[in-house]
């Protein structure tokens, strides 16, 4: 059976991950980043979503010498200039463990920052990379990404409680309920991530 080391240790996106590749399980053995406790921090160091989730992938892929997904989303919001964009996970600037008390400030980051800025105007996307990379015979490597997108914009408020991050403030196109309030299911059918990983589901089946 064919192994794939999933580059997150963010239970909310393994468990995501999981459930959008679980139509793979049955061939792959999906692994985490629990599985490998002496792994190096990976320093998010990129420019780009691009430049990130290669180089999550490829560091993975090096020190375990399995193939690695690796996926890097932010929120772009257009009255903000594309921030907090690759900066999402820190805007707010809080260092600690805790993930619940992260998304948090930074969901009050935003929604001060667009405190004056309108209904009509408050549009935003979140983007995912998702890079696939793996280690071939004679020094070779295939490397593989892909994107996707979610569109909507920024509630004056928090709305739900599933999901993480910035999902109780995303309202997504089309829909009266925040990304927070939808199901898994729903979420994984349009989301930025699940779109993304389905465009890269036909590449895996084929290379692993
Ligand atoms: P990462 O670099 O892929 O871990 O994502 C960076 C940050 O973007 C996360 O810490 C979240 O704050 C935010 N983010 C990414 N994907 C989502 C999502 O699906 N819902 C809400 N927030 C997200």
């Amino acid at each position: 059976m064919s192994k794939l080391v999933l580059a997150s240790k963010n239970t909310g996106k393994i468990a995501e991950l999981e459930r959008l590749l679980s139509n793979l399980a049955a061939e792959v053995k999906i692994l985490g980043l629990a599985d490998f406790p002496d792994l190096p921090e990976v320093v998010e160091s990129g420019k780009s979503l691009s430049e990130n989730a290669w180089l999550k992938a490829r560091q993975i892929s090096d020190f375990t010498k399995l193939p690695a997904l690796a996926d890097d989303s932010g929120l772009f919001i257009d009255a903000l200039n594309g921030d907090p964009g690759i900066y999402s996970a820190r805007y707010a600037g809080y260092s600690g463990s805790d993930a619940k008390v992260r998304d948090k400030l930074n969901i009050e980051k935003v929604l001060t920052q667009l405190a004056k800025t309108p209904v009509g105007s408050r549009g935003a996307q979140f983007k995912t990379v998702v890079a696939f990379y793996q280690p071939a015979a004679g020094g070779h490597k295939v490397e593989h990404q892909m994107l996707g997108e979610l569109k909507g914009e920024i509630t004056r408020q928090s709305h739900g409680d599933n999901g993480f991050g910035y999902d109780p403030i995303f309202l997504p196109e089309g829909f009266d309920k925040t990304l927070a309030q939808l199901s898994p299911a729903v979420k994984d059918e349009i989301s930025h991530r699940g779109r993304a990983l389905r465009a890269i589901a036909p590449v895996l089946l084929e290379l692993l």
